[in-house]
């Protein structure tokens, strides 16, 4: 096997065990590989392997990477994981299937206006953390509804626990939000606590490092 296949396939066993582990079926997962500061020769090994979603966090590097990839490769799924500009919401709506990041109003009417359709998730802040994107997390209720108004496509919250500390409590935290709010997706866990993530109802997990580097 490639280092790509047998990476991808130590990946999908360790979310299958963690899946069975909190009593969960792992098709209930899915794995994003987030491909930033990756070239496109890594990311087409992978996708040869077997891997179809994919994640990146600035929009002019998918502009660059992802158009021909997607040509070749026509049922690969781009989400966009990282901040987005209000600006750059017209293309992000061209290039990308996803998006993670939808955390202020601004940005939910430059979609709209973009005429974005696609499967949104909101960004919440789960730690409280001045420097981080998301909404504050009393604000989400409103936020919500505000966007469910727009006519958006609320797919699910999504969130990046503060590094350092444990982040199972924050995962749980953001599990408990989508179920007050009715909201079926959980866009959390990254390559050092995935396994946690999934154990506590993650829907969609955002993996770098662990597809990309030994
Ligand atoms: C880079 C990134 C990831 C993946 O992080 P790793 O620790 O490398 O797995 C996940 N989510 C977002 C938003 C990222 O920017």
């Amino acid at each position: 096997m490639s280092d790509a296949a047998t990476r991808l396939h130590a990946i999908r066993s360790a979310v299958a065990d963690a899946a069975k582990a909190g009593r969960r079926e792992a098709s209930e997962v899915t794995i994003v590989a987030v491909s930033k500061n990756r070239s496109v020769e890594q990311i087409e090994e992978l996708i040869e392997a077997g891997q179809r979603h994919f994640g990146e966090n600035r929009v002019q590097e998918a502009q660059a990477k992802w158009p021909a990839l997607k040509a070749r490769y026509p049922d690969v799924v781009l989400h966009m994981v990282g901040q987005l500009q209000s600006n750059k919401a017209e293309e992000a709506a061209a290039l990308f299937d996803v998006i993670h990041s939808l955390d202020r109003p601004s940005l939910g009417a430059a979609l709209v206006k973009a005429g974005w359709t696609g499967p949104t998730y909101l960004q919440v802040n789960i730690g409280e953390e001045e420097q981080k994107g998301g909404v504050a997390i009393a604000e989400l209720p409103t936020f919500l509804s505000d966007v469910r108004a727009t006519g958006l496509h609320v797919a699910g919250l999504m969130a990046i626990p503060p590094s350092e500390v444990e982040p199972s409590p924050y995962f749980a935290l953001l599990a408990k939000l989508a179920r007050r709010h009715d909201v079926s997706g959980l866009s959390m866990g990254m390559s050092g606590d995935f396994r946690s993530a999934v154990m506590l109802s993650a829907t969609l997990v955002r993996i770098g490092t662990a597809f990309f580097e030994d």
